[in-house]
């Protein structure tokens, strides 16, 4: 609906103003793992739509990766809309899984930033009739950006495809160490309820603290790499953050206080929702749907742990037996990522019998919104998060790293949607889990998921709260450019 009444919109904006005016254009960044692109690319779609002129660095691994097809397909029905190739520094096949995720930091250091660099030195952006840079929108992870973009004059707005909880989280670090809270020690007791956190005082236990707050060194570098980088966020023009007021208002309210320019705008994937087409997809994903069909309304548990968690094959094992053992119908991707080049158990392939489909992926939201789909077993990433609340599904949350650990405390705690099964992965208990989330709560879990599914459609519709912002964002962006031209 946004995006129709958008394309509208644009159409008698564009012919009130004829053609004289030159759109502005915008370089998009993401940081180089599937989930971060998948999300910047429904940003930079919305902004096309806009009549926006698009740079999208799209890292080189993904575009001659196994998908990019389908993502080119769609983009080319914009002119205007350019991807250029930019390296991460990693071969093209190395894993880019949590467990090895800095790796991917120091190698975006040393040749990421430099190519960068040098994007913009170069004339190559501004050739092809594309007009001078309007402003860039990276992500959040790579503050690099706002100081190389100052030396040409270019602001840089932040994107941090993160929960605000976990982002606010991580500004409070600091704060955590002084008042002797960070780092952990041997003995920490990781059901203490975490004091430092304003607003989160109540909600988050040690245990839930970012995957990067689990070290008993506070210089830890990946800890000071990611707490750097939030707190560095305060020198960009702006931020974006993809989630919504009515989900997260007390981190929100906090991060505004620090972050006067904050545009809420999410979740981004809901603007697409209604006009995806089950004809993109590929025969082999289709055999998903067609398998979900075939099933009683609302019995399916969903089963997909993302892009970049690895489990080691005893984990694997015991999820299948939970899942099994629980006697409910299960699908459930199993990409290479997930198993690390590690056997994957016989049981898996062949032992999924009737109860169980095993795929290497998934159209994850057709899935969430099919009517068969009852529960979903994730890994707390925050798209997975916020498509399943998107669609009213119930979740049980198995975090691997980075911000799962506080998503999946907000899933049970706080918006009381699923299942929080942290840190813990014995087939008793994924079976007890998936029980509880089909059986035993399941009326409880239906309606808060229902009642937040409410939220979510409303603050993308016309009048909700992310609507108004991406229209503020989309005006500012327009402003820029005119301030620029003048
Ligand atoms: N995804 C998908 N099919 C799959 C696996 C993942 O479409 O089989 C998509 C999913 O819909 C989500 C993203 O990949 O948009 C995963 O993002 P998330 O932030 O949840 O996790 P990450 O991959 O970053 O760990």
């Amino acid at each position: 609906m946004y995006i129709i009444s958008r394309q509208k919109q644009e159409k008698n904006h564009s012919m009130e103003q004829g053609s004289t005016s030159v759109p502005p254009h915008v370089l998009v960044f993401p940081f180089p793992v599937q989930s971060h692109v998948n999300v910047m690319l429904n940003l930079a779609e919305i902004f096309s739509i806009s009549g926006f002129q698009i740079t999208f660095l799209i890292p080189d691994h993904i575009q001659t990766g196994p998908r990019f097809d389908q993502i080119s397909l769609r983009f080319a029905r914009y002119p205007a809309f350019y991807f250029q190739a930019i390296s991460d520094g990693l071969p093209l096949d190395h894993p880019r899984t949590g467990d090895r995720v800095k790796e991917l930091f120091d190698s975006i250091n040393v040749t990421t930033k430099p190519q960068f660099r040098n994007v913009l030195k170069s004339r190559a952006l501004s050739s092809n009739s594309r007009a001078p840079l309007t402003c860039i929108i990276a992500d959040g992870i790579m503050s690099f950006t706002i100081d190389i973009a100052q030396n040409f004059g270019i602001p840089t707005v932040l994107f941090r495809p993160f929960s605000a909880t976990c982002f606010w989280t991580l500004f409070c670090v600091p704060k955590l160490i002084q008042a002797g809270e960070l780092p952990l020690k041997e003995d920490s007791d990781m059901d203490r309820l975490v004091e430092n956190i304003p607003g989160m005082e109540r909600v988050l236990r040690v245990r839930d603290l970012p995957s990067f707050c689990r070290v008993e060194d506070a210089a830890d570098p990946q800890l000071q790499h990611v707490v750097s980088e939030t707190h560095r966020a305060t020198g960009a023009h702006s931020l974006i953050l993809n989630t919504l007021e009515d989900l997260e208002e007390p981190a929100l309210a906090r991060i505004r206080a620090n972050f006067p320019k904050l545009y809420v705008i999410g979740p981004l994937h809901g603007y697409f929702r209604p006009l995806w087409s089950p004809n993109s997809l590929n025969e082999q994903h289709r055999s998903c749907i067609e398998w979900l069909d075939d099933q009683p309304l609302k019995s399916v548990v969903f089963v997909s742990f993302g892009n970049m968690t690895v489990l080691k094959s005893q984990q694997l094992v015991e999820f299948w037996y939970g899942l099994v053992n629980s006697g409910k119908p299960f699908l459930w991707v199993v990409p290479a990522n997930l198993t690390a080049g590690c056997r994957i158990p016989t049981e898996l392939i062949e032992g999924s019998g009737k109860s169980g489909k095993v795929v290497d992926w998934a159209p994850q939201e057709e899935v969430l919104s099919h009517p068969a789909t009852g529960g979903f077993l994730t890994h707390g990433g925050w798209n997975s998060t916020l498509e399943s609340i998107y669609e009213g599904v119930p979740m049980i949350c198995w975090p691997f790293y980075a911000d799962q650990q506080v998503n999946s405390r907000l899933v049970e705690e706080v918006w009381r949607v699923g299942v929080d099964m942290k840190d813990i992965c014995d087939r008793k208990t994924v079976e007890k889990a998936v029980r509880e989330l089909m059986e035993v709560r399941r009326e409880e879990f239906l309606k808060s998921s229902k009642d937040i599914a409410r939220l979510a459609r409303k603050s993308i519709s016309e009048g909700g709260s992310s609507y108004a912002n991406l229209d503020c964002l989309i005006k500012d962006i327009k402003h820029m450019n005119y301030a620029n031209s003048t």
